[in-house]
């Protein structure tokens, strides 16, 4: 714990994420020794254990105190608001596709619902209902956000589940618009309103990358199993 006192660190290589990274930061009373991995999930205790293996010297006498794994809450949990609980943050499943930020998301929506909470309840002067939280604060956040993150999903189908996608993506962010266009959303939290010939252009040239990437990454495979055939 005193190492770590004023320390975080962040660990990365295949023994302890092939896809992530694995860290160590100090919390209330003890450290948190962690490691996430989106396409290796059923070797998560083996990277729990190297993690912990590579910081060894650094927490030596520690107690192991919890062992726990859990998925990264990507999605609007359907039931966000029951009687008069209302779900925020992780719990209501506000961590965004494609960049994982769920820090802001988790700050906003403790806010709408709290001010919705004393909006409706006339500044706690009356008991609020279900229908209040629906109103005022799950509607909202819903107008607001919803779309962002139902876009973000698709692009994360779109260009994270394969290297052809991922070849294609990062081909497309060479281009000065969708840059500017990235950064303002990420800026904002919000879909950036674009000029409708330039978003015309990027689809084509979204179109084009994906259709050039994976042709790209089909005649890799393809050659390459020409010469296993060859080598057999
Ligand atoms: C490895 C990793 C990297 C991340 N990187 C980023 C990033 O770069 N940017 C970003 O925006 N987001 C990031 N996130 C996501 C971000 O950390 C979360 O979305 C955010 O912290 C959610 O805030 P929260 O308040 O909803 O939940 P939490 O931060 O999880 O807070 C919940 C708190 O409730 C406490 N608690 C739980 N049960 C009880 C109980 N029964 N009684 C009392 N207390 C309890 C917990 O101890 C915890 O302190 C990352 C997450 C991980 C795991």
């Amino acid at each position: 714990m005193k190492y770590y006192e004023n320390l975080a660190e962040m660990y990365v290589g295949d023994d302890v994420s092939p896809d992530f990274y694995a860290w160590v930061f100090p919390k209330c009373d003890h450290v948190a020794v962690g490691t996430g991995t989106v396409c290796s999930k059923q070797n998560i205790k083996q990277f729990q254990r190297a993690i912990r293996n590579r910081v060894k010297p650094k927490i030596h006498g520690g107690e192991i105190i919890k062992v726990e794994a859990h998925p990264i809450p990507e999605h609007p949990r359907p039931t966000r608001v029951r009687g008069r609980v209302a779900l925020v943050g992780d719990a209501a499943g506000y961590v965004t596709k494609c960049s994982g930020e769920g820090i802001y998301f988790a700050a906003k929506s403790g806010r709408m619902c709290g001010e919705a909470i004393v909006r409706a309840s006339e500044n706690g002067e009356k008991m609020i209902v279900e229908a209040d939280l629906r109103r005022e604060y799950l509607r909202k956040w819903d107008d607001e956000y919803l779309c962002t993150f139902k876009f973000l999903d698709i692009l994360q189908r779109v260009f994270y589940g394969s290297n052809g996608g991922r070849e294609a993506l990062v081909e497309l962010c060479g281009k000065e618009y969708v840059q500017r266009m990235t950064f303002e959303s990420y800026l904002y939290k919000k879909l950036a309103k674009g000029n409708p010939l330039e978003d015309v252009k990027m689809a084509m040239d979204t179109m084009g990358s994906l259709i050039r990437c994976n042709i790209v990454g089909r005649e890799m495979m393809d050659s390459f199993d020409k010469t296993m055939t060859l080598r057999m």
